[in-house]
């Protein structure tokens, strides 16, 4: 469901406009801040790092494929839809009480927050047998406070039996879809080894909004080879499917991916932060008012990081783009 600028409580103060940002889009629609609280559930891969599609994940994914560590933290064992059986299934529930626990602690500490959203965060939510989806996701939706969920996905990974019991849950939570698009051009899908096709993604997405349910994409600007014209497309054709909301990121390298040696190597230039900045700025001039936006940019704080560097301090990123905003009138 997204909320017009009409209804909600957006407003112009000394002339900046304000974005319709999630935090706003939430505050609006139940009067309160909502928190989402990202979990991570063991046993959960990616068809693009399990074989089924491809092998070793998105090129700039650190997965299990090139992370020895994760291996050994983790149980060998993988969820797969078309293996019924879960031998982990009463470990998983337990790591996502905990799991939610420990960040709800933490949030009504610092914040005083008191309602919350379950984010299945790390790697395809929906890429698992059905009665193991039905269970985490019912088990979330019975913690208090929690009045929805938000899943992150593939739509290679999507089905209309998974859409039918999400559907089902949407009736009185609020559930969101968080559909990896990255780019519409199948050639770059192909570079990253994304293991899905454009096609495919409209149509999941479509079958999705059909739904009733609230879909948000996520982009990434600076994929090889892509000018800014092609990241604006792909936005434009991701604004076409009606989603609810967005969410950019630049591609920055991390070490033990596939990108890396191509990094390494040569063969990729990583997008300057102007470049960044400035396609963030002209998609949010073009984004229609009622779509929501979730996040601006990305970065990460540690020695994983080969780059490019500007992407270390996303505080620093998050400034600079909300400066480049005021200068369009806007206020993020
Ligand atoms: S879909 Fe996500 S988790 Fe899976 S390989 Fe790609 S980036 Fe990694």
């Amino acid at each position: 469901m997204t909320i017009s600028l009409k209804n909600s409580k957006i407003t112009k103060k000394n002339s900046l406009e304000n974005l319709l940002t999630i935090g706003r889009y939430f505050r609006s629609k139940f009067g309160e801040t909502i928190y989402k609280v990202p979990v991570s559930i063991s046993g959960f891969t990616c068809p693009n790092i399990d074989g089924t599609v491809a092998k070793g994940g998105c090129s700039f994914c650190e997965n299990d494929s090139f992370s020895p560590n994760l291996q050994e933290k983790k149980p060998k064992f993988k969820l797969h839809p078309s293996n019924p059986l879960n031998p982990y299934l009463q470990e998983q529930l337990k790591q996502l009480e905990l799991q939610f626990n420990a960040t709800r602690q933490r949030l009504e500490n610092k914040f005083g927050t008191k309602k919350y959203i379950v984010y299945f965060q790390s790697f395809t939510n929906t890429y698992a047998p059905i009665e193991t989806l039905k269970a985490l996701y019912t088990k979330a939706l019975s913690f208090e406070n929690v009045i929805g969920l938000s899943i992150g996905t593939r739509t290679d990974c999507m089905s209309d039996e998974i859409l039918d019991f999400i559907e089902s849950l949407s009736k009185d939570k609020e559930i969101w879809v968080e559909y990896g698009i990255q780019s519409f051009y199948d050639e770059t899908l192909e570079e990253i080894n994304r293991g899905d096709s454009a096609s495919n993604m409209r149509e999941w997405i479509s079958k999705t909004k059909q739904r009733g349910l609230n879909v948000c994409g996520h982009l990434i600007y600076g994929l090889p080879n892509e000018t800014q014209e092609m990241m604006l497309e792909t936005l434009k054709q991701t604004i076409e499917l009606n989603v609810d909301s967005i969410k950019f990121h630049p591609l920055y390298v991390v070490k033990n991916t596939l990108l890396t040696a191509k990094y390494l190597n040569g063969k990729f230039e990583p997008i300057s932060e102007e470049l960044y900045i400035d396609t963030v700025v002209k998609s949010i001039k073009i984004l229609p008012r009622n779509i929501s936006i979730q996040r601006i940019t990305a970065g990460i704080d540690d020695n994983t990081l080969l780059a490019p560097l500007w992407c270390k301090n996303k505080h620093q990123q998050i400034q600079k783009i909300k400066k480049a905003l005021v200068k369009e009138g806007l206020r993020y």
